[in-house]
């Protein structure tokens, strides 16, 4: 079966009993056992609900992988797998890794033990140093953001391989329908279900994708002995979503090139970040592993901070948020807003200047698009 066929029926039985053509919310924490110890596969919630086995089999089959593990959320996802290493391990990942991933190594794992070194991943002599000294654990993000820097996953994968270290791959931000990293070379795929994949703002979650049953067990052992499960609810919820994944992906970057190339073109723009542009520095490498671009579009505008900030609170369809991949479009300031832990010093040697500004075009109309960023910067 093609993408959309999966999306819509892998893992989404009718039920049995009635026909119905949803699977049901099967909201309940514990089940019968005919006799102690002797049950239909599930024990309890925290360790497994039929909600999560649904989703699981789905997004295994649109990252063309055998197993998949909900959780609770992206982070929830990350505990799981980061609990598979012990004290000492070496975890290296993409220098401009999501926000939350650098918090959490650097304020909760690293007290256990575990140490994270982030390197320019573009930079391959400096990866095979990196991964030849003790390194257990790789994670790469591509699209980065809020840059949206592509990194080579055959290249960074091949050389894990080499050495032996486990590759993760964040594909929250291209999303299954665009970017497939199994099938470039990596172990793990991980997504924050939260965005793309439930693509309509309502349910918070995460999911680890392998071909490696050893590490599935292990990620279900994780879920169950730390409580990283989601809610039957808002796994149900993303199941529902998923089915029209491919549509909304298309619409997503077709919004997303009518708005980069409007920002292209715009007097008040100094740069625009979009991985679909010719003009972006990993143009070459984006056109080769991915099927498309996605929605996020990043511009650095050649305005103050102040003229910035009144310029992203006053969009009429662009709601000033954190998050993205939903189908409403959001507008957000990474500098104050969803990078601001990071010291400004730091953020500016990276390219996250006061006047950076990150969209995630939604599958609204596209002229209202348009009309609300151009009207907004002519008032
Ligand atoms: C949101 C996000 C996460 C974390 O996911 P949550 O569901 O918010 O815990 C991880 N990586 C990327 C790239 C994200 O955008």
């Amino acid at each position: 079966m093609k993408f959309s066929t999966k999306a819509i029926r892998s893992g989404q039985e009718p039920e049995a009993e009635f026909g119905s053509v949803i699977p049901p919310i099967y909201q309940t924490s514990t089940y019968v056992q005919k006799s102690p110890g002797e049950y239909n596969g599930y024990d309890y919630t925290r360790a497994g609900n039929p909600n999560f086995t649904n989703l699981e089999k789905t997004l295994a089959s649109l990252e063309e992988a055998s197993f998949a593990t909900v959780f609770s959320s992206g982070l929830g996802a990350l505990t799981g797998l980061v609990s598979i290493l012990v004290a000492g391990d070496k975890v290296v990942a993409v220098d401009d890794i999501y926000g939350g991933t650098y918090r959490l190594f650097t304020k909760i794992f690293n007290k256990f033990g575990i140490n994270l070194e982030l390197i320019d991943m573009q930079d391959l002599d400096k990866v095979e140093q990196s991964l030849s000294q003790k390194t257990k654990m790789v994670i790469i993000e591509s699209p980065t953001n809020p840059l949206l820097k592509v990194i080579d996953i055959k290249k960074v994968t091949g050389l894990a391989k080499k050495y032996k270290v486990l590759s993760v791959v964040d594909n929250t931000f291209a999303s299954p329908y665009f970017q497939n990293p199994i099938a470039l070379g990596a172990d793990i795929v991980w997504h924050s279900t939260t965005k793309y994949i439930s693509g309509h703002s309502d349910a918070i979650g995460g999911v680890i994708i392998t071909n490696d049953k050893k590490i599935k067990e292990q990620m279900d052992f994780a879920r169950m002995a730390l409580g990283l499960n989601p809610s039957p609810f808002d796994t149900w919820l993303t199941s529902k979503s998923l089915k029209t994944l491919a549509v909304r992906m298309d619409q997503h970057q077709k919004n997303a090139f009518a708005v980069a190339n409007f920002f292209a073109s715009h007097p008040k723009v100094k740069k625009v970040y979009y991985p679909g542009l010719s003009s972006h520095k990993n143009y070459e490498v984006a056109k080769t592993q991915m099927k498309g671009y996605s929605g996020i579009v990043t511009v650095d505008f050649n305005l103050s901070l102040n003229e910035v900030k009144k310029l992203i609170s006053s969009f009429k369809i662009f709601l000033l948020a954190e998050s993205l991949g939903g189908v409403e479009s959001l507008v957000n300031h990474p500098g104050i807003m969803t990078h601001a832990s990071i010291p400004k010093e730091e953020r500016e040697k990276k390219g996250i200047s006061d006047s950076l500004v990150r969209f995630s075009i939604g599958i609204e109309d596209t002229d209202d698009l348009l009309e609300d960023l151009k009207a907004t910067l002519e008032r």
